[in-house]
């Protein structure tokens, strides 16, 4: 049914979207049973996969979109290439689509991928019809990046860079492993479509299921299993409330392989200045969150006025501790970067941290307890 009110197709991208996902479903399989595929082909999938996707998640969002690093030039100009390959319009374009999503996420008027509007709507229905017309090429929230002579430079040449990639690079193995159409097919169409498609799942799936341990103020959600297929980036309720912060999975057992490069790239001297969100804060808003949800449970318990007494005096007691713990650290690194400390002064401000850290996690138990009795 077509609805008036509906702004029209944008059919190049229908098309493109329609044709690339045919030949990665049908055509690709039936031609693998026909003439089969080799190894080359699957390992060069991953590869190329791998580099459109970590040109998304590494350059276009943790670096151009949030300016979480400073990246070398020769890093920033393979993300750009990278992310030509990936088909997913210039990072100029798509860093300001980025910003405008998380500044206004959720209001159906101003979000472009709002997942108010539903999981086909954020996932692509976006992108196949002239939704933002007016505001297409206003790149205004994008001044800082208008200055990166790289993002202007594939911004210019982006239909060229596009073509010669997604072209280009599968003609090239198919002539060096002598298979042009099985190359065209997976490493072309099957790479571009689950390239594609499991970005787009960060815009809708990961704002549809999963936990919010942060925040509950807008969609987002945290989900290990969306982190494993786009590199990390399935930790979106961390991501929405800390958006500056170069890690997207903030502990060592989350599957973050995006922060792993950017690390790996501050020790070959290609990024720096990483930025990180203070442990303070996090912990501030993850027992604030869960403060909100204990109290929202509580509501039905027949006890709930003196449950709710208790569970906001073990909350204040969390927040004093954790406030002491983290002043205290925050004091001893000063002291230790000016040097201005004698030695024994150190070691007192030292057992004085070994105290409160104990004060802190023992508070913090007592805080679990009394959480898992609403
Ligand atoms: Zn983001
Ligand atoms: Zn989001």
């Amino acid at each position: 049914m077509r609805s008036r009110n509906k702004p029209p197709l944008i059919w190049l991208n229908v098309l493109l979207f329609l044709i690339s996902f045919v030949l990665a479903t049908i055509v690709t399989p039936w031609y693998g049973y026909e003439y089969g595929l080799g190894a080359e082909h699957w390992i060069w999938l991953v590869i190329t996969f791998s580099f459109c996707n970590l040109s998304i998640t590494t350059g276009y969002h943790r670096l151009w979109s949030h300016k979480t690093y400073q990246a070398h030039p020769a890093l920033r100009a393979v993300f750009a290439i990278g992310g030509a390959f990936a088909l997913q319009n210039s990072a100029l374009h798509w860093s300001s689509d980025h910003r405008v999503h998380h500044k206004h996420v959720d209001n159906n008027d101003k979000d472009p991928y709002s997942a108010k509007r539903g999981f086909w709507f954020s996932h692509i229905g976006w992108m196949l019809r002239n939704y933002n017309n007016d505001t297409y090429s206003d790149y205004s929230n994008c001044r800082d990046l208008q200055k990166d002579a790289i993002v202007m430079w594939q911004h210019k040449h982006y239909l060229l860079l596009a073509l010669a990639t997604n072209l280009g690079i599968p003609l090239l193995l198919g002539v060096i492993y002598g298979d042009i159409v099985g190359m065209l097919l997976v490493v072309g169409a099957l790479r571009l479509v689950l390239s594609h498609h499991t970005t787009f799942f960060i815009n809708s799936l990961a704002h549809i299921w999963g936990r919010q341990p942060y925040t509950d103020k807008n969609t987002a959600r945290d989900n290990g299993i969306l982190a494993f297929f786009t590199f990390g980036e399935g930790y979106h309720n961390y991501h929405h409330i800390f958006e500056n912060d170069y890690r997207n999975g903030i502990y060592w057992w989350q599957y973050d392989p995006t922060k792993w490069l950017i690390k790996t790239f501050q020790w070959l001297g290609l990024a720096d200045k990483l930025r990180i969100t203070p442990s303070l804060k996090i912990e501030q808003a993850k027992a604030k969150q869960a403060l909100k949800r204990a109290m929202a449970r509580l509501d039905q318990h027949p006890e709930k006025l003196k449950l709710k007494v208790t569970l906001q005096q073990e909350f204040d007691m969390l927040m004093n501790k954790l406030n002491d713990f983290y002043a205290l650290k925050k004091q001893i690194v000063e002291q230790k970067r000016s040097n201005l400390v004698e030695k024994y002064e150190r070691s007192l401000l030292l057992i004085r941290y070994r105290e409160m850290k104990a004060e802190f996690k023992a508070q913090q138990k007592s805080w679990q307890l009394a959480l898992t009795h609403c």
